[in-house]
Order: structure tokens, then C-alpha cells, then sequence
């Protein structure tokens, strides 16, 4: 998501309509109540509406067999220009080559006269920023459990030469056992070339990488998905991202002086204060692997629960 993320599907009223924002001026007309893939033949009751992002809205669909899915809606009036059909194809092309258990399943792309629509897996409970706005922070045996999901997604999109460049709490969904899934492919890239560099300036101010902002000349790779590990597990256990402050800017010049710290009224174990100060190294080849990430002892010394109760939405669960 590039715009606040939203409260937990379960949380909203069925098939309510997005709430305009502040700064739209025309809100898009609502997609049908049945969504017909004319192509397939087949139709989806729209049943709830689970968020919106940069240029997408999102709902909850039943198929005719009463299996629920989401199904991500782009109206045709945002895609006149090529770039923003340029970039919602290679989306599409990126996300649906992906299958993985720790990545949003991408089901079918259709469209009508108004809209391109994306069926994809439903994640019922929403994102893990909602759940760190109710529980503030996690516990770091919870944290692992997160963090080594992500690691497996991660090592799957880089062995396949997708780089996700959008990596946050807000991208990272959960299904209804606590799986983390990972979505929101809008600013992927694909590496087609070994060594390839990209260019682009793209991502989230908190959780981007210094050589995507001051490093323009020699562009960035997969490490700066690494860094954004880095910071996701810094927010995970403190409850806040590193380098965060009022204005983006500053933001910046954080990134760039490697300025943050922890803070001394939140205990934060030696490991775990260790590993992100290895993983938010400057320089991207100087950063652990994945794999090395996974062999630290905050993750080979410390409790890994094999599954997260659901009651850990509203209350830190106890691990001993
Ligand atoms: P954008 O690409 O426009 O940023 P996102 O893919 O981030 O859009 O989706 C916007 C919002 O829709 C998310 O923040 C989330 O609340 C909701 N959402 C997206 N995908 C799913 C999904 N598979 N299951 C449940 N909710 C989803």
C-alpha cells in the first residue's frame, strides 16, 4: 500500500464504498456488485471493501462457490498514460509468476470497459502495520517468527531475479492462521541480465535504502531488500522504523549519516540490536546474505514459535 494502510477487513462494514480522501477530488465510480471474468465465464459476488493504495482498490469477493478472494481493481481512467500501463503490466507479470507460501497468491487478470481487475489470495487479517498500531510493538519471539517468513518470500523473489523494492509492514499481509504474505508488487523489478543495476528512485522514505537515494550513478540491487529487512525487524520489536521524524528530509539525511538508535525505555536483546546493525550496513555489499541473516543467533538462539495465536491481534502471547 502507498497510502496509510487499511484497518483489518474484519472490522469493516460489508461492501461499503472507500471513503473518499481528503485529497481526491473525484472518487472513482464503485466497481460492480458482480464482477463477471467474461473470458472464464466466471462471476464474483463483491461482499466487502478490504483497502485502498497509490492507484488501486481492493475487495472482498465470494466466487460462485462461496470461496472468498480479493480481487484488486485499477480503473482504465488511471491508465491513459503508457507509463502507468507500462508499470501496472509489468506488476501483473512480476506477481504472477511468483508462487510461493509467504507471497500473495495472484489468481487471474481480467478486465471490462472500466476497470483491469486481479484476483488474489485474501488475506483476512489485514496487514502487520494494523497489527502493530493496536499492539505497539511485538515480542522478539514473534518477531522471528515474522522475519524468518519473510526471509523464505525474500530468497524465493530473488532466486526468480525479482527484486520487491516496497518492503514494509503495511505490504506485509496475513492470512487468516498468521502466515505472512507478501504483496504489493507495484515497484518490483525484474533482473534480467546478471549484474544489472536498476535506477529508479522508488520505495518508501523509511524503509529505503542509502544507495537508492545517494548512489543514483551506480543504481541498486537485491540488497536493498536486505536493508529493508533491517529496518521491518527494528520496527517489529522497538514499534517504530529507525530513521523515522516529521519530514521526509530528514528522513534522508538519517539514511544517509546512518543515524538512528534504540531506545534506552524498550528492551531490546543484544541479538537483536546486533543483527540490525549488521543488516543496515551502508554499503550494500557489505550487507549478510539472507542466509547469513538466518544463521545469527537472534534467530538460532532464541525461541521460534511454530505458529502465532490469533489472539497476538490485540495481545502479546506468551512464549516460554
Ligand atoms: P496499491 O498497489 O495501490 O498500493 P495494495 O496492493 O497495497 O495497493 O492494496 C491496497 C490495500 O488493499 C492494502 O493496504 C490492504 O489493506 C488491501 N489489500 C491488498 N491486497 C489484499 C489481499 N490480498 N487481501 C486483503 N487485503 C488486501
Amino acid at each position: 500500500a502507498t497510502t496509510s494502510p487499511a484497518k483489518p477487513p474484519q472490522q469493516k462494514p460489508p461492501s461499503s464504498p472507500p471513503l473518499p480522501r481528503q485529497n481526491s477530488k473525484t472518487l472513482p465510480p464503485s466497481p460492480p456488485q458482480i464482477i463477471r471474468d467474461g473470458g472464464r465465464n466466471l462471476s464474483f459476488n463483491r461482499v466487502g471493501f478490504l483497502g485502498e493504495g497509490g492507484f488501486a482498490r481492493v475487495y472482498e469477493v465470494e466466487d460462485a462457490r462461496g470461496t472468498r478472494l480479493a480481487i484488486k481493481v485499477v480503473t482504465k481512467n488511471s491508465l491513459k498514460t503508457k507509463k502507468a500501463k507500462t508499470k501496472l503490466y509489468a506488476e501483473i507479470k512480476i506477481h504472477r509468476s511468483l508462487q510461493h507460501p509467504n507471497i500473495v497468491g495472484f489468481g487471474e487478470c481480467f478486465e471490462d470497459n472500466e476497470n483491469v481487475y486481479m484476483s488474489l489470495e485474501l488475506c483476512q487479517s489485514g496487514s502487520l502495520m494494523d497489527m502493530l498500531r493496536r499492539r505497539k510493538r511485538f515480542t522478539e519471539p514473534e518477531s522471528r517468527y515474522f522475519v524468518i517468513q519473510l526471509l523464505g518470500a525474500c530468497h524465493y523473489m530473488h532466486t526468480h531475479q525479482v527484486i520487491h523494492r516496497d518492503l514494509k509492514l503495511g505490504n506485509l499481509f496475513l492470512d487468516a492462521n498468521m502466515n505472512v504474505k507478501v504483496g504489493d508488487f507495484g515497484l518490483a523489478a525484474l533482473i534480467e541480465s546478471p549484474g544489472e543495476r536498476k535506477k529508479t528512485i522508488c520505495g518508501t522514505p523509511n524503509y529505503i535504502a542509502p544507495e537508492v537515494l545517494f548512489d543514483t550513478a551506480n543504481g541498486h540491487s537485491f540488497e536493498v531488500d536486505t536493508w529493508s529487512i533491517g529496518v521491518i525487524l527494528y520496527t517489529l520489536v522497538v514499534g517504530r522504523p529507525p530513521f523515522q521524524t516529521k519530514d521526509v528530509k530528514t528522513i534522508y539525511k538519517r539514511i544517509r549519516n546512518n543515524e538512528y538508535e534504540f531506545p534506552s525505555d524498550r528492551e531490546v536483546s543484544v541479538d537483536a540490536r546486533e543483527l540490525v546493525q549488521q543488516i543496515l550496513t551502508p554499503l550494500p555489499q557489505e550487507r549478510p546474505t539472507l542466509h547469513e541473516i538466518l544463521d545469527h543467533t537472534f534467530f538460532t538462539h532464541g525461541i521460534v514459535p511454530g505458529y502465532v495465536p490469533a489472539s497476538a491481534h490485540d495481545f502479546p502471547p506468551d512464549f516460554r
